[in-house]
């Protein structure tokens, strides 16, 4: 569902995605993981096209994503990819959240937009959508505004809108860093629940080794824009390899 190869991204004459290789298959998940800094957030938009102006793929790199080649695709394929087959979530759902719009609003229009669903159906897949995610009372709080909800339910209201297009692939950058760590590995354990039942691929990016143990089959580590460690979850805790595999390790101790 995703495959990256040597995917090299700058900055002017910064370069801060150098070389980076990913690959993965629906149902998996796969961590990113790494300092502040290291490119992973900078990796992960560049996977819908999605980076910020000044930056700069290389054109030999190579990005496929549900078999698109993401670098050549006309903007209505892009349009296409983007509320279609993949979904994304990030650190601070408020400010990707309307504050002005209502949640059945907001996931309404999502599901209007992408998958073609309007009157008394909307209602019904929104409240779906929400109960899928685990927001309770889910018909009363379809009313509700962003700062009228948790952070933890901002969150599921987040992953709520990234499910409404179905996707394969779901990015997932730093989801729980905003919260506190209950709340966090309630989010965590949605998520995995999730994949089973909808059988997505979840590239998970965080900055914290720890937090990954229980839910990622593969882990990737990154340090100044390299990949410096790639494997298993068991490998990665049994035998870490790379200073910086340690590090990240210790910093959880
Ligand atoms: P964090 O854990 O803090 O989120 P990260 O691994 O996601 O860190 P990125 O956001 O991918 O890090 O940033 C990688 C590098 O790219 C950093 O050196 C950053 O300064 C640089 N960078 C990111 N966005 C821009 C931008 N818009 N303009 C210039 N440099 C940028
Ligand atoms: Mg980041």
């Amino acid at each position: 569902i995703l495959d990256v190869r040597n995917l090299r991204i700058s900055f002017g004459a910064m370069e801060v995605v150098q070389g980076v290789s990913l690959r993965l298959q629906r149902g998996q998940t796969l961590a990113l993981v790494g300092e502040s800094g290291s490119g992973k957030s900078v990796t992960a938009l560049s996977l819908l096209r999605l980076l910020p102006q000044g930056a700069s793929v290389d054109p030999g790199s190579s990005i496929v994503v549900s078999g698109q080649p993401v670098l050549s695709l006309t903007p209505r394929q892009l349009r296409q990819l983007r509320g279609g087959s993949v979904g994304m979530i990030f650190q601070e759902p408020m400010t990707s959240l309307n504050p002005l719009h209502t949640i059945e609003k907001q996931i309404g229009e999502t599901l209007q937009l992408h998958r073609g669903v309007s009157g008394r159906a909307l209602r019904e897949q929104v409240l779906a959508l929400l109960e899928e995610v685990g927001i309770d009372n889910a018909a009363r709080r379809m009313g509700a505004f962003p700062h009228e909800l948790s952070g933890g339910q901002r969150q599921r209201v987040m992953i709520a809108m990234a499910l409404a297009n179905d996707p394969a692939l779901l990015i997932a950058d730093e989801p729980t860093t905003a919260l506190d760590v209950t709340v966090a590995s309630q989010i965590l354990e949605l998520l995995k629940r999730l994949q089973r039942k909808r059988h997505m691929a979840i590239l998970l990016i965080t900055h914290n080794l720890g937090i990954v143990r229980r839910y990622a089959h593969q882990i990737a580590v990154m340090q100044t824009g390299r990949i410096v460690e790639q494997g298993t979850c068991t490998e990665i805790f049994t035998s870490p390899r790379h200073c910086c595999t340690r590090m990240l390790l210790d910093a959880e101790r």
